[in-house]
């Protein structure tokens, strides 16, 4: 694994990481400014620039990275069995080419698989960028993060981020060492994005394959291709091409600064687990959670949000439990239902069910209260 690092695509990033985490000034004629820091703020280690090479006036971004894919690498050349989570934020910035771009401060919050992603590190990026937000020299801000999870971040960060400015996930669907790895590009159309005045007040977004996609719909529809991502229904807000943003439309469900949610003072979240129904399926599955402590559960229900007798007896088991009826067709609406909406059961609007996850464990911070909840889930 480390000799492959050493050669190929990898090796400009090796030799980036090196300059920075030495502080010396760099050979290279085209670095992007970069300032790195761990999330503990103790580490900033240098600003290895050619002067000549880099625009003056430029934004600075902050990258905050967390693993992925975007950060694999594996046997050269190809795109699958690859570890993910084996670069460090410098080497990304590197591989980008964001001299022309952006000035970038970068921080490792994390270098892991996205599967492995927890609500704790969702708060610490939460509050990270809120604080970094203040900073009038930070013009954006882009996640790096596997692909896996990365609508579900997107998605916390559109309702507990406080700021304005441009916020970018994105990530890569080949590692750094296959052919063709579009990670550099997708970091690079992200950076543009969050350094562009027009991306401002239009919540979350994710930049994958030269599209832009709103956070509250994105989703990921296929387990290799590079477009991997959609908006189902919805289509994208618009396209980045080199650094050109381009934008066709915006949310409008309610995000960021204008969201009931404050995640300053909280140490994790609620538990709520997804649970996909399928036919002939015992219910108690249901009680095991409720026994593990989550206070939510979301269905991914058959058609409209519907599940079987054996399901509606064990959530009747359970009135502490919010439930939320969800579906796994993909797309569309969950309908009201009088044989369904009882006792401590509501609807997700058209969210996807690890969407409609995000959103209870946010809700579960507000009120424990079906009605308001339900209202929630009208608004975002
Ligand atoms: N398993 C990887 C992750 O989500 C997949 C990816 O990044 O594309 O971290």
């Amino acid at each position: 694994m480390k000799k492959n690092l050493f050669k190929g695509v990898a090796i400009l990033p090796i030799a980036f990481a090196l300059a920075v985490t030495t502080g010396c000034a760099t050979t290279e004629q085209s670095q992007p400014q970069v300032q790195t820091a761990t999330t503990a703020e103790s580490a900033v280690v240098s600003t290895p620039v050619a002067e000549k090479k880099v625009k003056k006036n430029l934004p600075t971004v902050a990258i905050l990275a967390t693993g992925g894919t975007i950060a694999g690498t594996g046997a050269e050349g190809k795109s699958t069995n690859y570890k993910p989570g084996q670069l460090n934020v410098e080497a990304l910035a590197q591989a980008a080419k964001l001299q022309d771009v952006a000035k970038v401060h970068g921080e490792q919050i994390c270098n892991i698989n996205s599967d492995d992603i927890t609500s704790e590190i969702w708060l610490q990026i939460a509050n990270r960028i809120n604080k970094l937000a203040k900073d009038p020299a930070i013009s954006g801000f882009v996640i790096t993060h596997g692909t896996d999870t990365l609508d579900e971040t997107a998605y916390f960060l559109n309702l507990a981020l406080k700021t304005d400015k441009p916020v970018v996930v994105t990530g890569s669907m080949r590692p750094a060492t296959a052919i063709s790895a579009d990670g550099p590009l997708n970091l690079h159309q992200s950076v543009a994005l969050a350094s562009n005045p027009a991306a401002k007040g239009k919540g979350v977004m994710a930049v994958i394959s030269d599209r832009i996609y709103g956070a509250r719909d994105v989703r990921k529809i296929s387990t290799f291709n590079v477009n991997a991502f959609s908006s189902g229904d919805y289509g994208s807000m618009g396209y980045v091409i080199d650094d050109n943003v381009l934008f066709y439309s915006q949310p409008v469900k309610k995000h960021t600064v204008n969201t009931e949610f404050n995640v300053s003072n909280l140490k994790t979240l609620p538990k709520v687990a997804v649970l996909y129904f399928n036919v002939d399926t015992d219910g108690s599955v249901i009680d095991y959670y409720a026994q593990k402590g989550y206070k939510g559960i979301v269905i991914a229900g058959a058609g409209s949000g519907e599940y079987s007798v054996s399901w509606k007896e064990a959530i009747a088991r359970h009135p502490e439990m919010i439930v939320v009826r969800s579906t796994r067709v993909g797309t569309g609406y969950v309908a009201a239902s009088d044989d369904y909406d009882i006792a401590n059961v509501l609807r997700c609007d058209d969210l996807q069910p690890q969407k409609a996850a995000v959103l209870l464990r946010l809700a579960l911070t507000k009120t424990s209260k079906k009605a308001e909840i339900q209202k929630i889930f009208d608004k975002y």
